[in-house]
């Protein structure tokens, strides 16, 4: 799937190269300012970003670690010993993306090799309960529904019983996006939430919320409301391959400090990728900085026969890259750059503190 968000990013990568249509070795913070709100980054975040940076050339290297530190909170962990079916609600406002996002799930999980079922729980909207019903049998998957204004926990309890009678490993509840007040919104996904509980025990394992990307950052807001109604535990950003606003998905990121799972990236049932924090970055910077990858190519065919055979040992021997990314996910640490195989500058998620760490006796730890 590499590289279908670096494709979608091509709208935003457009507006950058209106204010910088060169490519440079490093930027003035002038220059990084207008780049980053140009790709619709939030000015709150834009001036932390800089603020926190003491350099006045900002190198590729520096402002990957800034940007990489707003996505901290990006990863996702499944929730262990889950009891199947494992029930997922789908929460956003109608437009979002949601029947598109919960058709292309399915999808996924039916390649995947599991058994799904779909609950129509929108049942405010007529043509939510037909659209969504449309789907489930293009997919060939069951889907329980009910008629227009028919009570929507009901659903989400019946779908959850019948993929419990069924054997059924996965549960995708669609909700609505809007009733006739904000307050009925808020009554009724609470309500959905507990019925899920009741149906089956520690469910909904995942609630999620789809957030329309050409929204930008105007959907902070939006997506905070959902989070105080029901709790979030991760949201997917859809449309990202028809906006310019790309660059709001740090200040999302930031502002929520929710994991990104997935990312739309077209209208097509596989356009649906898991959001990768490095290629989103290296997507952006890629179209503002001078081919950097390539000198360090170039350094590391320089470097020393020696130190090489080194460092293919240590990686071999001590799987000290897989336990680095650990360590760093973690601690929340950034990495600044490798100062030795064994010996890392990081910097702390969010803050302008650098540190050092080291790997010692197979384990990372501060020097
Ligand atoms: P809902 O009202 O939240 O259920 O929204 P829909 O699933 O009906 O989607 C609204 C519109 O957005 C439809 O025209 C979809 O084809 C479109 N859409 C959804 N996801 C994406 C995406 O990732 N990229 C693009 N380009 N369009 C999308």
């Amino acid at each position: 799937m590499f590289g279908f968000i670096k494709n979608s990013l091509s709208k935003t990568v457009e507006a950058i190269k209106t204010v910088a249509p060169k490519k440079k070795k490093t930027f003035t913070k002038d220059e990084i300012e207008d780049i980053l709100l140009e790709a619709d980054v939030s000015y709150e975040l834009v001036e932390m970003i800089l603020e926190q940076t003491y350099q006045d050339k900002i190198s590729r290297e520096i402002l990957r670690s800034k940007l990489l530190s707003t996505l901290a909170h990006t990863s996702y962990t499944e929730p262990e010993d889950v009891k199947l079916p494992f029930v997922e609600l789908i929460i956003g406002v109608n437009g979002a993306g949601k029947t598109t996002t919960i058709s292309k799930l399915a999808r996924k999980y039916k390649n995947d090799g599991k058994k799904v079922i779909l609950g129509a729980g929108d049942t405010f909207r007529a043509a939510a309960i037909e659209q969504l019903t449309l789907w489930a049998n293009k997919l060939e998957i069951p889907i329980v529904s009910s008629k227009q204004g028919h009570d929507s926990s009901a659903v989400a309890y019946d779908t959850i019983d019948s993929a419990k009678a069924k054997n059924l490993d996965h549960v995708i509840i669609d909700t609505a996006g809007r009733l006739h007040t904000q307050k009925n919104l808020a009554q009724e996904l609470k309500k959905i939430h507990r019925i899920c509980g009741k149906a089956h025990e520690g469910s909904p394992h995942r609630t999620v919320l789809i957030i329309d990307g050409t929204q930008g950052n105007s959907a902070i807001e939006q997506a905070k409301a959902f989070h105080d109604m029901v709790g979030i535990d991760g949201v997917i950003i859809t449309k990202l391959d028809g906006t310019a606003k790309g660059g709001s998905v740090f200040s999302i990121a930031y502002a929520l400090e929710l994991p990104i799972l997935y990312v739309g990236v077209g209208e097509q049932p596989d356009d649906l990728v898991e959001f990768d924090k490095y290629e989103f970055v290296d997507s952006l910077l890629d179209a503002i900085y001078d081919e950097e990858k390539e000198e360090q190519k170039t350094q590391k065919a320089q470097e020393p026969q020696v130190v090489q055979e080194e460092k293919e040992q240590l990686q071999e021997s001590d799987n000290s890259k897989e336990l680095l990314k650990e360590f760093l996910d973690a601690e929340r640490l950034v990495l600044l750059k490798e100062l030795t195989p064994t010996k890392m500058q990081v910097n702390y998620a969010n803050t302008p503190v650098d540190t050092t760490i080291e790997f010692v006796n197979g384990k990372w730890r501060y020097c």
